[in-house]
């Protein structure tokens, strides 16, 4: 079974649901509770009552985790690395890529060899997922 992926526009509508319903749920036990404590009181209607608020409030809590686990498993988006190097020595690095970063983008001046020689000489994306450390499970 293939799950659709989740914006981040769909997360934050369950997030709202979420909201919506804890606050349906919280109505309701107060609501319950209200009935239950009436002189007259209503027990099945407030029993009724209370069983709603407390399936919502376990329903928001499903919910909120799921989502969670899901947004967990989605942000682990690759780390973008650029290779920054010296024309003039054998300098390497690897920084991690910043907006405004392209091949052949001079980088100033070489800490080795002094030259104004830097440049990004290559960028690429480092797949997290393929390290055993960063994810579990
Ligand atoms: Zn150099």
């Amino acid at each position: 079974m293939s799950k659709p992926r989740q914006s981040a526009t769909g997360s934050a509508l369950i997030y709202l649901v979420a909201i919506f319903l804890f606050m349906v749920a919280i109505l309701s036990i107060n609501v319950g509770l209200n009935m239950y404590f009436a002189p007259n009181s209503d027990l099945t209607s407030s029993l009724i009552y209370l069983s709603v608020g407390v399936v919502s409030i376990g329903l928001v809590g499903m919910t909120l985790l799921r989502v969670r686990r899901n947004s967990s498993m989605a942000g682990i988006t690759p780390k973008v690395l650029s290779v920054v190097r010296c024309a003039q020595c054998s300098f390497k690095q690897i920084k991690s890529f910043a907006i405004g970063d392209y091949v052949f983008k001079a980088e100033g001046r070489c800490s080795q060899c002094g030259n104004e020689s830097l440049f990004i000489n290559g960028i690429y994306a480092d797949d997290l997922r393929r390290r055993p450390n960063v994810l579990t499970g």
